[in-house]
């Protein structure tokens, strides 16, 4: 089928989806990697020139982007040359490049069914509805292990997750899996070699192992399969709550309809507090650098869908799109009643926060870090306690530290400023929440008091009712009363 047509009728049902017993070694063709553009052993290592590159572009566009595609590109993740390591990267810059290519036409959608949803044929064999698929148990979290505080008897330290992208999640062994499933060509399907490539060196390498990861994901069954793994591996870290980040512009300019993602992710949810017990909601995030219109018609879009998010959020790369160019959508979500969340003082400065304080009125801030180079904001964020929700470990990743040593966690926290420790992305980024607090334990040294203060920030800072965060406040009393500190 002609790309432009494949995309015109991009529907879920409509997508082209071959065997499963073919996809393993993938179809010739179907992928630039398979076209020659690039060798498959470069691409762990990157793209190496800019006529690679260029080649790589030109070929996802001709493939992934829709007839509507829009022109904004992020002039930093646009560029070839790496990156500066003394300067910031936008946490979803990796996504940057991928969004501005992409792009979506809105469409007229229905409203979510309030029904379970009915599983769209995700396999060859695959017939049945929901409860059989939810019933098998998920293993494939289990290969990564969690870092923190050694479990004892007192458990791990409850805390709530309230920066984390969902599509940050998808661990190689579950990309795998929906590869095949979905027939989707990628450069390996062997779960180490994907491991390795997860380990990258670079932030081009990164960029092109996360548009080719988030191609897999076509089917509602596939957004809950993410967020049922994301939501193990959550318990296993001691998280109550969690504040889910998704990009629904991502996934309809892949051709996935807003049905589907919201389908899939809600029923996950449900199922989270069901086996988990961990408390969760969506909170739709925009791509900066997709401009205000495009977050505009998105949010339009998702309204229909109401009742299944909270609030909205903004990411991607923050450099050359400040908060005020969303100040109508902002506008516009706040009428709806949404919360209000931002990224904003990771890649830009601390001017970008107050922009997001001021014009977008959002109640917490997403990494803040560079708040840090302006006293008169700090001690607006301390007076009025306004949330930071900080990654450690994705600062490291993306080198907007040097090291974890560098990071001013401490800083900000001796500031006095409300700050929760989170993961990002944390399937590319060195680990989950857990990981995170583990590694500044290390870190800085920090006991099982200031970690617990932590968790209590992360409570305090959350969306949920206030009974619920008294009630998971107090457990980290007893998780600490327990440690005998
Ligand atoms: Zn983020």
């Amino acid at each position: 089928m002609p790309d432009e047509t494949r995309h015109e009728s991009a529907d879920l049902e409509d997508y082209q989806v071959s065997d499963a017993s073919d996809t393993l070694e993938g179809n010739p063709g179907d992928d630039p990697l398979d076209r020659g553009v690039i060798p498959p052993e470069r691409w762990s290592a990157g793209i190496k020139t800019a006529g690679e590159q260029e080649s790589l572009d030109q070929l996802l566009a001709e493939e992934e982007t829709p007839p509507s595609t829009p022109t904004t590109t992020c002039p930093k993740t646009a560029a070839t040359t790496p990156r500066p390591t003394s300067t910031s990267t936008g946490c979803c810059s990796m996504t940057a490049r991928i969004r501005g290519r992409a792009g979506w036409s809105p469409r007229t959608r229905a409203p979510i069914r309030t029904t379970r949803p009915t599983w769209s044929p995700a396999t060859s064999a695959s017939t049945a509805g929901p409860p059989a698929r939810r019933r098998r148990p998920c293993t494939w979290w289990r290969t990564t292990t969690p870092t923190s505080a050694p479990v004892t008897d007192r458990g791990q330290l409850p805390v709530a997750e309230l920066h984390l992208h969902i599509e940050g999640t998808l661990e190689p062994e579950l990309l795998v899996t929906l590869a095949q499933r979905n027939g989707v060509s990628m450069p390996t399907l062997d779960v180490a070699e994907l491991r390795a490539r997860y380990r990258f060196d670079s932030l081009q390498s990164f960029l092109d192992l996360y548009y080719a990861s988030l191609r897999v994901l076509r089917a509602e069954a596939d957004f809950y399969d993410l967020a049922r793994a994301y939501l193990a591996r959550a318990a296993v870290a001691g998280v109550r709550r969690a504040e889910i980040f998704f990009d629904p512009q991502t996934h309809l300019a892949n051709g996935v309809q807003l049905e589907a993602v919201f389908g899939g992710l809600t029923a996950a949810l449900a199922d989270g507090a069901r086996d988990h017990g961990i408390s969760a909601d969506l909170i739709l995030c925009f791509l900066r650098d997709l401009g205000a219109d495009a977050a505009g018609e998105v949010l339009r879009a998702a309204l229909p869908f109401r009742d299944k998010f909270i609030g909205i959020g903004l990411d991607s790369a923050e450099a050359g799109y400040p908060p005020a160019l969303f100040t109508e959508v902002y506008r516009l979500a706040a009428a709806e009643g949404l919360r209000l969340v931002a990224h904003a003082g990771e890649e830009g400065g601390p001017g970008y926060v107050r922009e997001a304080l001021d014009l977008l009125r959002v109640e917490r801030v997403d990494h803040g870090i560079r708040s840090m180079e302006d006293p008169d904001l700090v001690a607006r964020l301390r007076d009025e306690q306004i949330a930071l929700t900080v990654c450690p470990l994705s600062n490291v990743a993306l080198r907007v530290v040097g090291t974890l040593g560098d990071h001013m966690l401490p800083g900000m926290l001796d500031a006095g400023l409300l700050v929760t420790v989170n993961s990002d992305d944390p399937a590319y980024f060195g680990g989950y929440v857990d990981d995170n607090l583990a590694a500044v334990r290390r870190a800085f040294g920090y006991d099982d008091t200031a970690l617990a203060a932590l968790a209590r920030n992360s409570f305090g800072a959350s969306f949920a009712p206030a009974p619920d965060k008294q009630k998971w406040q107090a457990e980290v009393d007893r998780w600490l009363a327990a440690s005998g500190t």
